[in-house]
């Protein structure tokens, strides 16, 4: 096929940037997605909220998906964001220029002519108003060279659009958080398959941004098993050095068996029923009855004096105490 140019797209599988993605094909561009990974589930490898697979939609329409992952750098911009967090520990900001600076290295790898995105002006707090679209423009290297196919006419016009690469006048001018006039293009494009809009990844969670929040202060280095265990299980932290995490029900007691590490020490009812305990850090002698008072509460046995806790880094190491389950009113103040 013998197209007038290459744009990149950077694609969630929702709803605007299928539609941006498209508009650009209309006009008779080839397009290369890009889905971006990272550690906290902005995108289609958990089904998180604000992604989807973004395959049926590529396949439907003829385009190709290409994932990146996004890895240690994203923890970094968590950990520290130019831009501040959003409400929670959301870097909205810095994550979109992060990906797009991401995207231009792509561009320019494979020679395509322009990135664009599934941005709507006005629709998201915290990286969608105008002055923040320029900030993300800028701070990428994109100056010109970066498209908004949903809101372009409001925006000022893109070296594709200059260079009549892209017809400005069949592009959109959306603006603000209805969707009408998506819902309407959707119809037109036969787009029928398409999830709600839903409000951002992981880092929108209050209670995932209060571990992680509490796990970023306490490890200058944060591993990705470490980030993997803020999504299993009730967290208390029992001292700067500690944590212990405990699992609600069997799935997350399988997760848990398989996210422990050698050193970690595991803690268990065998009694009884019991959920599992992974005590993660280096415990003293209090942090090590506190967390079988824990596994003790959260136990079948909760409202006995004592209980026999089994705890140990394997089944050589596995030793006994018995302990009273921990009272709810300490569990509070220590739950993260
Ligand atoms: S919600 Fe914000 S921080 Fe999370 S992936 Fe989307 S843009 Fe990035």
């Amino acid at each position: 096929m013998n197209y007038r140019g290459h744009g990149i797209a950077l694609f969630s599988g929702g709803l605007d940037s299928s539609l941006a993605i498209l508009l650009v094909m209309k006009q008779n561009i080839r397009v290369t997605a890009l889905s971006f990974v990272t550690h906290f589930g902005c995108d289609f490898s958990d089904r998180s909220s604000c992604s989807r697979d973004p395959y049926p939609v590529a396949r439907q329409f003829g385009f190709e998906v290409k994932l990146v992952h996004l890895a240690e750098q994203f923890v970094e911009i968590v950990r520290n964001p130019k831009y501040g967090h959003g409400k929670n520990m959301n870097p909205c900001i810095d994550c979109r220029i992060l990906m797009l600076r991401e995207a231009k290295k792509f561009m320019e790898l494979v020679g395509a002519d322009f990135i664009f995105t599934g941005e709507v002006v006005g629709q998201r707090p915290m990286s969608q108003y105008k002055p923040q679209l320029h900030v993300v423009e800028r701070d990428a290297g994109l100056k010109g060279k970066l498209v908004r196919p949903l809101s372009a006419r409001l925006l000022p016009p893109t070296e594709p659009e200059l260079s009549g690469l892209l017809d400005r006048d069949r592009l959109e001018n959306i603006s603000g958080r209805s969707r009408r006039r998506q819902m309407e293009l959707a119809a037109q494009f036969g787009l029928t398959d398409y999830p709600n809009p839903a409000g951002g990844c992981l880092l929108t969670d209050v209670g995932y941004s209060r571990r992680l929040k509490d796990l970023l202060y306490h490890c200058p280095k944060v591993d990705f098993r470490d980030l993997n265990l803020l999504r299993v299980g009730r967290h208390f932290r029992l001292d700067d050095r500690c944590k212990v995490i405990v699992g609600r029900n069997e799935a997350e007691n399988i997760e848990i068996e398989k996210l422990r590490r050698p050193e970690d020490l595991m803690f268990e009812a065998r009694e009884t029923g019991s959920p599992l305990v992974l005590l993660v850090g280096t415990p003293d002698e209090a942090a090590i009855r506190l967390a079988a008072g824990i596994t003790a509460r959260y136990c079948d046995l909760k409202r006995a004096a004592d209980v026999n806790i089994t705890y140990g880094r394997n089944e050589a190491d596995i030793q006994m105490i018995a302990v009273p389950p921990a009272e709810d009113l300490l569990l509070e103040t220590i739950r993260l």
